[in-house]
């Protein structure tokens, strides 16, 4: 008999669940769950039986925690295997003031292969479902209290809408985090933003432009083919209308292809009529990643410096994002392992 997990549902699914069980029994599971409890036995407002009840029921958690590597910079990546054996990662980011980020991920694997990024180049295995997106956090919670969440971890959040809304609405309601904290980025798909700026959830908005050169970012980014530079510059209009919020845009710098003096000015001319900050985005090595038959190299810091100058003398808000993460491939970019195999009990997979 396959036993459900409770670890990462809602309130309300909770108490379902749970029936005839009385409402607040569902609360104090629920409160414990966002605790980031770890077993029954240790739910010690509950009745001992009780107890012993709901671990012969049920799971805790649906995913187990195959690997917990740490990074000399305070960046902790989880590795997590699914009931189904399918295997995804999430990371515990740490800012220069110790405030803690969940960075999160809506898919094992990514189908959207931006030729930049390690998820992107292993394939697409599945969608997560909402319980899975929401245990990464709870999981995550167990080791630090955390102030932000970011979905940016392995998939295209956007290609995953429904799970990622039920995701939000167990955070902002059930959890009390605040919508302003938590920041969904996409690789630019038209629907997915129109369709969340409609919900208008209240979420913060990241989109990876990467180059406003249309046909490099075709090459780079396929996914640009069916979502135009045009298209997509009305889609975030769009979304800065119904929110009202300032839109981040996101440039990972590739040396020696997209930091060219051109590659900044097509960026200006794109970001006209918008309210944005451009985060740029030093390329974090993946060995492998090939480009018109030549590897990815990261751009030098005068390049990336001379880049962002280059914007600033357009007017345009710049921040240059700090690389965290990298001594256990949980930087931005790297995530992730063949996410059809099975679990490895070695760190070799993941450390450089
Ligand atoms: S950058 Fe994001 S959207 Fe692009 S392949 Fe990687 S995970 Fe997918």
């Amino acid at each position: 008999m396959i036993r459900h997990a409770l670890a990462g549902l809602s309130l309300a699914e909770l108490q379902n669940l749970l029936q005839p069980l009385p409402a607040f029994r569902a609360r104090q599971v629920f409160h414990w769950l966002a605790q980031g409890v770890p077993s029954f036995e240790a739910m010690t407002d509950l009745t001992l039986p009780l107890r012993h009840d709901l671990a012969n029921r049920f799971l805790l958690y649906s995913a187990t925690v195959s690997q917990q590597l740490e990074d000399n910079d305070g960046t902790v990546k989880l590795q997590l295997s699914l009931q189904d054996n399918t295997r995804i990662e999430a990371v515990l980011l740490s800012d220069n003031e110790g405030r803690k980020t969940a960075c999160l991920s809506t898919q094992a694997g990514c189908p959207v292969a931006c030729v930049f990024c390690k998820t992107g180049s292993l394939g697409f295995s599945r969608n997560l479902s909402s319980p899975e997106i929401v245990e990464q956090f709870l999981h995550l919670s167990s080791i630090a209290d955390i102030a932000n969440i970011v979905i940016m971890g392995m998939g295209e959040p956007l290609l995953n809408l429904e799970a990622l809304c039920a995701a939000l609405a167990v955070f902002t309601g059930d959890l009390g985090i605040s919508r302003r904290r938590i920041t969904i980025s996409t690789s630019g798909i038209v629907k997915g933003i129109r369709e969340l700026a409609s919900k208008r959830l209240g979420a913060r908005l990241a989109c990876s432009l990467t180059t406003a050169d249309p046909t490099l970012r075709e090459q780079l980014m396929p996914i640009a083919r069916a979502n135009p530079l045009p298209r997509l510059h009305d889609a975030l209009a769009y979304y800065q209308q119904e929110q009202g919020q300032r839109l981040t845009l996101e440039a990972v710098l590739l040396g020696g292809i997209n930091t060219r003096e051109i590659d900044a000015r097509a960026l200006g001319a794109f970001v006209r009529g918008l309210d944005v900050v451009i985060n740029l985005i030093t390329w974090n090595p993946i060995s492998g990643l090939c480009f018109e038959g030549k590897p990815l190299r990261e751009p030098s810091r005068r390049e990336v410096e001379r880049f962002g100058a280059l914007l600033e003398q357009q007017g345009i808000q710049v921040t240059r994002r700090f690389r965290k993460g990298i001594g256990i491939a949980g930087a931005c970019g790297q995530l992730g392992f063949n996410p059809h195999k099975q679990m490895d009990t070695t760190m070799s997979d993941t450390t450089r």
